[in-house]
Order: C-alpha cells, then sequence, then structure tokens
C-alpha cells in the first residue's frame, strides 16, 4: 500500500514526551503559539547540561524556516535547538508509509541546505518536512481542515463530533484511505459501556460525557470510594483538555468530580488482544506527563486524541505497514516537486 497524498490520516501528528521516542530522520512540528514550526531531525543528543534527563534534548534540525511568526524567507538551514518536552509541544508526524529510509530523508533534506525557500508566506516549513519524508507536498492540517468544513456543510456540529460519522464522511467522500479507514474503524467503534455502578469504572479506563454539550473524553486517575452509602453517582478525578474560559488556551487538567450514575456517562473497553494497550498505571502515568499542556487543536490534538494517546500504543493508533522497509526507493530527484 502507498503513501497516499490524498488521504488526510496518512500522516499524523503524535505528541512526544520523550528523547528516545524522537528518531533522526523524523519529520517533527514544535507547536508555538503563532505558528507551528516543522523540521526534519538530523541528530539527537543528550542535553550536556542534564544528560540524563530523558525529557530534553540537543537536536540538530533542518527546516525551512527562519524568521519570527513562520514567514520563511531565505534559504533552507541547519539548526541546534535544545528541547524541554515538558515545556515544549513537540510532535512527531506518523506515516502510515515512508517510501525512505532515514537515512535517505536526511540526504533529502541535507542536499537540499542553502537552497532558496521555494514557497515563501505558504506553510514553507511544512511543505519542505513532508516533501523530504513522502517527496509530495501537502499540509496535514490544512486537508483536515477542508474535510471538516465539508462535514460540517453537510452534517452540521453534530457530525463534527461523532467521530465515527466524520470518518464514514470522509470515507465515502474518498478522502482518507482504506486502511486508514478501516483502522479509524476499529478505535471509534470500540465496545463501550455505560456508567450504571461505581464498579463499571476503574483506573485508566478512557470515559466520554457530555462536556459543553459535546462529546468530551478524559483519562480516569482514580475511582474515589464512595464515602456516604447514599451518594448516587461515582466520585472520579480525570485528566483531560478543559475549557478555561474564552481568552485562556485549553489546558490538560485533572478535576475532581462526582459523576451520575444513569449511564450518561460511558466506559471506551479499550483491550488487550484487539488493542496493544498500556497498563492502568503507565496510562494515569502518561496523562500526568502532560498535565498543563496548552497545545489544542480540534481533530489533531483535541480531548479524544490526548485519551487515546494516553491509553493505546502507537501501534494500534497507526495502521502498520510491513513493508516499509523492505522496499528500494532510491534516486528520487530531489528538487522535482513532483505531488
Ligand atoms: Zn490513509
Amino acid at each position: 500500500m502507498e503513501f497516499s497524498s490524498s488521504c488526510i490520516e496518512c500522516a499524523k501528528p503524535y505528541p512526544v514526551i520523550k528523547r528516545d521516542e524522537l528518531a533522526e530522520g523524523d519529520h517533527i512540528i514544535n507547536a508555538g503559539t503563532f505558528y507551528d514550526d516543522h523540521a526534519i531531525v538530523i541528530k539527537i543528543e543528550p542535553d550536556v547540561r542534564d544528560r540524563s534527563n530523558l525529557q530534553k534534548a540537543r537536536v540538530v534540525l533542518i527546516h525551512a524556516t527562519t524568521y519570527p511568526l513562520g514567514i520563511s524567507i531565505g534559504t533552507i538551514r541547519q539548526t541546534v535547538d535544545y528541547f524541554d518536552f515538558k515545556r515544549c509541544n513537540i510532535m512527531i508526524v506518523k506515516y502510515f508509509n515512508r517510501p525512505f529510509t532515514s537515512e535517505e530523508i536526511i540526504h533529502r533534506a541535507k542536499i537540499q541546505l542553502g537552497m532558496p525557500i521555494i514557497f515563501p508566506f505558504m506553510n514553507s516549513c511544512e511543505y519542505f518536512a513532508t516533501h523530504c519524508v513522502t517527496n509530495k507536498i501537502f499540509s496535514v492540517q490544512g486537508r483536515k481542515w477542508n474535510m471538516n468544513l465539508k462535514i460540517f456543510f453537510f452534517h452540521g456540529l453534530d457530525g463534527l463530533s461523532d467521530e465515527k460519522l466524520r470518518n464514514q464522511v470522509a470515507h465515502e467522500r474518498e478522502l482518507i484511505c482504506k486502511p486508514c479507514f478501516e483502522r479509524n474503524n476499529e478505535l471509534f467503534g470500540v465496545k463501550k459501556k455505560a456508567i450504571r455502578k461505581e464498579y463499571d469504572v476503574h483506573e485508566g479506563d478512557i470515559i466520554t460525557f457530555s462536556y459543553w454539550k459535546i462529546h468530551h473524553d478524559a483519562i480516569v486517575m482514580k475511582v474515589h470510594e464512595n464515602q456516604t452509602r447514599n451518594m448516587k453517582g461515582v466520585d472520579l478525578t480525570f485528566a483531560h483538555y478543559a475549557f478555561c474560559g474564552p481568552f485562556i488556551s485549553r489546558t490538560i487538567i485533572e478535576e475532581r468530580k462526582t459523576f451520575p450514575l444513569d449511564g450518561s456517562v460511558i466506559v471506551n473497553l479499550y483491550k488487550s488482544p484487539q488493542f496493544n494497550v498500556y497498563s492502568p498505571t503507565e496510562t494515569t502515568a502518561r496523562a500526568k506527563m502532560r498535565i498543563g499542556e496548552q497545545n489544542f487543536a480540534l481533530f489533531l490534538n483535541d480531548s479524544c486524541n490526548f485519551a487515546r494517546w494516553c491509553k493505546l500504543k502507537p501501534e494500534s493508533l497507526f495502521p502498520v505497514n510491513k513493508s516499509r522497509f523492505e522496499k528500494n526507493v532510491k534516486n528520487i530527484a530531489v528538487n522535482v516537486i513532483d505531488t
């Protein structure tokens, strides 16, 4: 199966919290307040000032962004950056199929060093990075927005907040490829159980409930014992991407609340062997590591994406293409922009 440049799901951002999750040749996004910088990772090393800290790294990057606010004029440049994964919002773009090996991607980036930026002012850093990885030019976020505008137009807000419907519509309109459609169907069609008793929900579960009148997901951090026998509800501490007011960015926080036992709150039953999941302790630890993050992006890094990232291992989130490294695609002209 080829990488599909027309599929909006074949390239997906995935948050990174530790140095060893990054690899040389990866396409990364350093999400900023005003713009997102995309780059190719050339080298990763420990930060000499704090070697044993896996949350810090010295990273050599090649990218097309050279000026503040994402304006790209000039040439493709190599820079050295120091990342603190706890503070920076770094994401890897996971590709369903990378036609080049890591070494080839690095080579493709290096031979463009010093070349003029082809598309100033137009997502040039993203175009540069996607072209190094796939030999095609596209914007991950731009394509996703186009699809969502179409879904909003045909199905309104309900359509947008229902992941399964979004997936179906995207498939019908040929905006996603078959493996991505099938993988999403499995993820979004997971068995669900309505919470009617305290013991229906456990630490590390993904729960879905209505939040500001839309579907919202959270990780259960702790199920508190019912102190008063008459209390009709389940007392939970949960982690989620909270709405913190109109002028404050959405933030991942821990919150404690008593939920009703009327079946309105749902547990998503992600379990092995169908899904490769982290243990409850690992799941809550992953959630804790992202508390305070303000990198909300609707459909890319929202409450559902955060909850699944905590619970599910990458193998379950992305369709695996086993033939990826068996291919021997070489000698593809780097300067030809072949979309
Ligand atoms: Zn796809």
